[in-house]
């Protein structure tokens, strides 16, 4: 099982910021931005390039949960980006489908 898949079922650590049947977002192990969290699917998806047709609610979700953890983060304003890479020759290191959340940058 990836170690993805372990976090989302509790089996290994992670600080898990948010949780449902769906979705699971913990924080970034190293992070690259004051706040960096990761969001990935509870179901196990290596990547955008084996999504299927059945997944596009999915994937909406995963976006709905950025947007209030955005919320949460107090990011909201200050901005943040998403970054989702997609195979190995784009830096893929975890082969499950996860969407990097960045912000919390200082404003000045
Ligand atoms: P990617 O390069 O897009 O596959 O990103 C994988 C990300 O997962 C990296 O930013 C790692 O720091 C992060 N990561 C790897 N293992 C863990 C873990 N056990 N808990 C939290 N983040 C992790
Ligand atoms: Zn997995």
């Amino acid at each position: 099982m990836c170690v993805f898949c372990r976090i989302v079922k509790g089996e290994a650590s992670g600080e898990i910021v948010y949780q449902d049947e769906e979705v699971t977002a913990f924080r970034d192990i190293n992070p690259k931005a004051p706040t960096h969290i990761l969001v990935v699917p509870n179901k196990h998806i290596r990547s955008l390039a084996y999504v299927e047709p059945e997944d596009t609610f999915l994937l909406g979700r995963l976006l709905q949960v950025v947007k209030d953890l955005a919320h949460q983060e107090g990011i909201e304003r200050s901005g943040y980006r998403l970054v989702m890479n997609c195979g190995y020759g784009a830096g893929q290191v975890v082969n499950h489908l996860h969407l990097h959340l960045l912000g919390g940058w200082r404003l000045d």
